[in-house]
């Protein structure tokens, strides 16, 4: 199979990590997430400290179509 890159990227915003297909937004950029947030990019130290978004961490496993973590054992 030929690896292919994720349709999305990861984009803080609006005091969480979201995922949208946006390719890369800049800061200042408006952005819709995954999950049907809408915020403007946000790229700052800070931002990347946020929680990441359930909603859209959720929906790019889906996209990525890998299996969420699961604990073994
Ligand atoms: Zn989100």
């Amino acid at each position: 199979m030929t690896y292919r890159p994720h349709p999305f990227s990861w984009c803080p915003g609006d005091g969480a990590r979201h995922a949208t297909t946006s390719h890369r937004p800049q800061t200042g950029a408006e952005v819709t997430a995954l999950c049907s947030a809408a915020f403007t990019a946000d790229h700052s130290d800070a931002a990347w400290l946020w929680p990441t978004c359930a909603v859209c961490n959720a929906a790019a496993h889906d996209m990525a179509g890998t299996p969420k973590a699961r604990r073994s054992g």
